[in-house]
């Protein structure tokens, strides 16, 4: 359908209100080059409208609105902007657009095709794509900046698709482009990203929190007042130029919060932070002279928690993010966040990347992020025939949890929350890996299995007579330790597996007895290896311990299950619980996945990936996550209710301080008071301090909120959380 005169004025205003507020920032020949490419695009997809019915350049207009003004992108990024969706969506080609606007636009536009081109096609695996978009990214990083705009203005604008549609846009987006925001230091396209995509899968939960902080909002606004008040007034008169505000987390961070920590909306302390941005003084120093100063005038009035200074002007995060943060005690005793920095610091957090002034028009980024670009490069050079492998990789190579530690020489390196000594070996070399014995951690001598911790010093002791160790594998990692050594591991463990095969073999024929999976068992146990892993595993250990006869015949006779204190069963088999699920197509047979154990009132979301049958995954279950994004085209809205008379198998785990009588307290409760069968009681006691796991049948959801809260209430429990 041809254009209004309406349209076509909107679409004249729209793009007008971009140029004028970029304007400033391009001469007149760029601006020029900006129209040119808007007419290009214009005609290109004229008359084609978006499933809203609004025309379609209004999308790359916005799209370019993002880049020029939230992500301050130059004037090639505009006009590769407004073209992004030409050679994908109308007869134009690549070629096309280099000969009418060059070669780097070209590139740039076939890049971005190239990604979006991926993720459409439903079928293949979703790896293949995200490696494309990684490809594309580290080649040139304005790519994947206009791709994270595209994304943002696409999810601000979901409402006319359908809901399947929705959900794989949300997955996708929680899984792949909201931590490739973070990772590039873009904190407000993140928690946009975020947001959205929360908004999405559960919008009652969204709504909850954003209800709960808009009736909490006056009475933040003036706790923020009274606390920044007499901050406020020293800076004054200390002559400092400066701004400064209370802001507050993203709802999609509160409801991680709260699901990490298993706490309610009212039990989080820290739902804004207190920022303090500040123009430096001529001659007062440097910038980070000057915000231990302001640091400084905060602590003198208020204290400081100690263990919570964070210095990242000294040290910045890996995404270039500068700021010192520090908690404190505020006036109504609580604690309360404050972030010091300058306005260039600022700029820096804003826009990440984006705000180094240096790749405005070009290619060049920071060189913390070149060097993460390599790592991505190397982690996507992994030969991997599933692809799940990958998959993890890619997600913790996008992981900005990250610790910072020096080499003996007083360089620093960086690395993933949980890498360990071994992993620093392999970064520093590869050969210095495989040779690696143990390491000295601030002097101190420590295994290799070490977990490194922020401002550890680390020098590796090495050995020629070493070699790679198989048992390494269940420490090791980053992608590319854990690559080197299973290169190297291939080599050795055929030999020795073959090795340990005929030493259990002859020992065992002294016993008149052959290799059974019962035996394995024991052996797997004894040497403490995951029941699930492979028996190769178990053979090279027998070999690399040289196991004797007289301890084989010890692990023989030795009981698996030494550790527990008590263990319950109570009847009710999981055979004879019926599944029922309803779904929009009543012939499907359903699976309710063991990973996440959904319960009926839960929020559920289906996956018809096997024929005939659907699997039914908790919203929030990271598998569902990894799932949705991977399989887009195979999601299926599910409604998981039950009849009253069913009960579902699930898990609670609680901890607490250990007395006499607790657990009987516990089960009295479950079984007397609230009339509970319990399949499993699982306790552990060290130290004056009990963990318990209990496994139990209930009807839905509510049912299991009301557990929860009258477990609580016990005597001596101290958490209480559903393990799936
Ligand atoms: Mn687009």
């Amino acid at each position: 359908m041809e254009f209004t005169d309406k349209e076509k004025k909107t679409i004249d205003d729209r793009f007008e209100n971009l140029v004028s507020s970029c304007l400033q920032k391009y001469s007149d020949e760029r601006i020029e080059d900006v129209r040119k490419a808007f007419d290009f695009a214009n005609k290109a997809h004229y008359p084609i409208r978006r499933k809203s019915g609004e025309p379609y350049i209004l999308h790359p207009i916005s799209v370019a609105q993002i880049c020029g003004v939230e992500l301050n992108m130059g004037a090639t990024s505009i006009i590769a902007a407004l073209l992004h969706d030409v050679v994908e969506d109308t007869d134009y080609t690549v070629e096309d657009i280099e000969r009418y606007f060059g070669l780097e636009v070209a590139k740039m536009v076939e890049g971005l095709t190239k990604i979006s081109g991926v993720i459409s096609v439903s079928n293949s695996l979703q790896y293949e794509n995200f490696k494309k978009i990684l490809i594309s990214m580290t080649q040139d990083i304005r790519v994947i900046l206009i791709k994270l705009a595209d994304r943002l203005h696409n999810i601000r604008t979901l409402d006319s698709m359908p809901r399947h549609k929705q959900l794989k846009i949300a997955s996708e987006t929680l899984f792949i482009f909201a931590p490739i925001a973070h990772r590039l230091g873009l904190y407000a396209v993140k928690n946009e990203l975020e947001d959205n995509a929360f908004k999405i899968k559960q919008p009652k939960e969204f709504h909850e929190i954003e209800q709960k902080l808009k009736d909490t909002e006056s009475h933040r606004v003036l706790f923020i007042n009274k606390f920044t008040l007499p901050i406020a007034a020293r800076l004054t008169e200390k002559q400092y130029d400066f701004d400064v505000s209370g802001r507050s987390k993203s709802i999609y961070s509160i409801y991680q919060k709260m699901q990490r920590k298993s706490v309610t909306f009212e039990e989080i302390y820290d739902l804004f932070a207190i920022r303090i941005i500040f123009t430096p003084k001529k001659e007062d120093g440097s910038e980070k002279e000057q915000c231990f100063k302001i640091y400084s005038i905060v602590t003198d009035i208020y204290k400081p928690r100690p263990d919570r200074l964070r210095d990242w002007v000294t040290t910045p995060k890996e995404n270039d993010y500068e700021a010192l943060h520090s908690t404190v005690m505020g006036p109504n005793g609580n604690w309360v966040e404050v972030q010091i920095r300058t306005v260039r610091m600022d700029n820096i957090a804003e826009y990440g990347c984006a705000a180094h002034s240096n790749y405005k028009e070009e290619q060049k980024s920071g060189k913390y992020i070149d060097k993460w670009f390599s790592h991505i490069r190397e982690t996507m050079d992994t030969e991997d025939p599933n692809g799940s492998e990958l998959m993890d990789n890619l997600k913790s190579t996008l992981s900005t949890n990250e610790i910072i530690v020096f080499t003996p020489k007083g360089d620093t390196r960086s690395f993933p929350i949980g890498s360990t000594a071994l992993d620093y070996a392999y970064d520093i070399h590869k050969e210095i890996g495989n040779m690696a014995i143990s390491a000295k951690v601030n002097y101190k001598n420590y295994p290799l299995s070490y977990v490194l911790k922020n401002g550890d010093q680390i020098e590796i002791i090495t050995s020629k007579k070493q070699t790679p160790q198989e048992k390494w594998l269940d420490f090791v990692q980053t992608p590319r330790a854990r690559q080197y050594l299973r290169k190297n591991l291939n080599h050795q463990s055929t030999s020795l597996a073959k090795k340990g095969r005929e030493l259990l073999h002859n020992h065992l024929k002294e016993m008149k007895l052959v290799v059974t999976p019962r035996i394995l068992e024991k052996i797997r146990t004894y040497f403490d290896i995951d029941q699930g892993k492979d028996d190769l595993l178990t053979y090279i250990r027998v070999a690399q311990e040289d196991i004797s006869f007289e301890t084989l015949k010890k692990i023989l006779r030795q009981n698996s299950k030494e550790k527990k204190i008590l263990f319950w069963n109570i009847g009710n088999k999981e055979s004879n619980v019926k599944k029922n699920a309803i779904t929009t197509s009543a012939k499907n047979n359903y699976k309710l996945a063991e990973c996440c154990r959904p319960l009926p009132g839960d929020p559920v979301q289906g996956f018809a990936i096997k024929p005939n049958s659907i699997e039914i995954h908790h919203l929030n279950c990271p598998e569902a996550i990894k799932l949705s994004s991977q399989y887009g085209d195979k999601i299926v809205q599910v409604d998981w209710f039950s009849d009253e008379q069913k009960a579902f198998l699930t898990g609670i785990k609680l901890t607490g301080i250990d007395r006499m009588g607790i657990i009987s307290d516990m089960t009295q409760v479950l079984t007397k008071e609230l009339n509970i069968n319990i399949r499993s009681l699982n306790f552990y006691s060290h130290d004056g301090i009990f963990e318990g796991a209990i496994e139990l049948y209930v009807r839905n959801f509510d049912d299991l909120q009301e557990i929860i809260n009258k477990l609580k209430r016990t005597k001596g429990v101290d958490k209480v959380f559903r393990s799936a």
